[in-house]
């Protein structure tokens, strides 16, 4: 069956159980319906694509956690995250793009050969936009008190600290944007960097260091996070001068953000895809990984610049690529 004779995205139905069961073959399963994803299934159910995304949590991805996104064009003051991917679902269902919730890598996962499978579910060519998670930093406490008073995400958990003093870890982007974001919030916002420099845009660091409740602790390690029922204290050391001798200070708090980069979401395609030493998915321009029709969009592949207008790029050229492909193959 050619993409051009395929079931049209009317016909497909309604999302759930009996949507899958109904389906032989989906000419497209997008795996991640963050902005790479959402951008991916958009494209191909316009391209008269039969399309499907799976996605094991809710729609938006990472996005979906940023407080503010100042730097979408179309949005002249911003956008939240959440209302963003938000759109981008509206905008996916309007296609007709069927929403299935699933874990990819939870049962057999089949990429090579005509036929994929993934979570049960047939496709002719994948689109694996699974994105990334935040990266843990292994400090003593850091699991232990994970959910009472260390948090990931400002956005989901920054409204239990109002009127309180935490700390937020890192020197990027994110730390950056979410300790101003908690500023609004919390009485007293420490950023701890380990090197005098940020690596933040500018412009986001200035803002930052001009307000009145947030203290740099720049040139500093992280060491350990204490408390017994919930965080108590951030213990650091100075980066300079190595472990033996550095100067340790404690800071008095009740949370902890840490934002020190993330890891990609690919420990279900060791051994499928290739990926390069970080665990990204390698492509070429085109968004083609190392199997045929099957292709990787957003934040999960090898890349220079992680942003939602990119990810959402990747999406449109790994749907389009998809298309292409999926034409030829019909051709013969
Ligand atoms: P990132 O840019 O990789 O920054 C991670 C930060 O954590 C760095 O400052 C790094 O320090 C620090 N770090 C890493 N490991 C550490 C450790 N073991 N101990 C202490 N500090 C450690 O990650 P991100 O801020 O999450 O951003 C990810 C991507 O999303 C970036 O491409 C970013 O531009 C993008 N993003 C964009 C926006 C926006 O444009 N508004 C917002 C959020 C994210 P060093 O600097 O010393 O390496």
């Amino acid at each position: 069956m050619s993409p051009a004779d395929s079931p049209r995205n009317a016909e497909v139905g309604r999302d759930g159980p009996g949507a899958a069961a109904a389906t032989a073959v989906w000419d497209l399963l997008v795996v991640g319906a963050g902005p790479a994803g959402l951008a991916a299934t958009i494209y191909a159910a316009r391209a008269g694509l039969r399309t499907s995304v799976l996605e094991r949590g809710v729609p938006g991805g990472q996005m979906a956690t940023a407080d503010w996104v100042e730097n979408y064009p179309g949005f002249p003051e911003g956008v939240a995250g959440v209302e963003l991917g938000l759109k981008m679902e509206e905008q996916a269902r309007r296609f007709g793009v069927t929403f299935l919730t699933a874990d990819a890598g939870a049962t057999g996962l089949q990429l090579a050969g005509s036929d994929k499978t993934v979570a049960g579910q047939r496709a002719r060519a994948v689109v694996v936009a699974t994105g990334s998670r935040p990266r843990r930093l292994g400090l003593p406490g850091e699991d232990r008190l994970a959910g009472r008073g260390v948090s990931y995400c400002a956005t989901c958990d920054g409204a239990f600290f109002r009127g309180k003093r935490v700390a937020v870890i890192g020197g990027g982007d994110s730390a950056v944007t979410e300790a101003a974001f908690l500023a609004k919030l919390a009485a007293k916002v420490f950023v701890v960097h380990r090197r005098d420099g940020f690596r933040a845009a500018p412009t986001l660091v200035e803002r930052v260091r001009a307000l009145g409740n947030v203290e740099l602790r720049l040139g500093r390690v992280p060491v350990s996070i204490e408390g017994s029922g919930g965080v108590e204290a951030l213990v650091l050391r100075e980066a300079a001068g190595g472990e033996a001798g550095a100067r340790e200070e404690r800071l008095e708090l009740d949370g902890v953000f840490i934002y020190v980069g993330t890891d990609p979401e690919t420990g279900f395609l060791k051994g499928k895809v290739d990926l390069d030493r970080a665990g990204y998915v390698i492509t070429d321009e085109e968004m083609r990984t190392s199997v045929p029709r099957v292709y990787a969009a957003g934040d999960v592949r090898v890349k220079g610049l992680r942003q939602v207008v990119t990810a959402v790029a990747d999406g449109a050229v790994a749907a389009m690529t998809a298309e292409k492909d999926l034409a030829a193959l019909a051709q013969g």
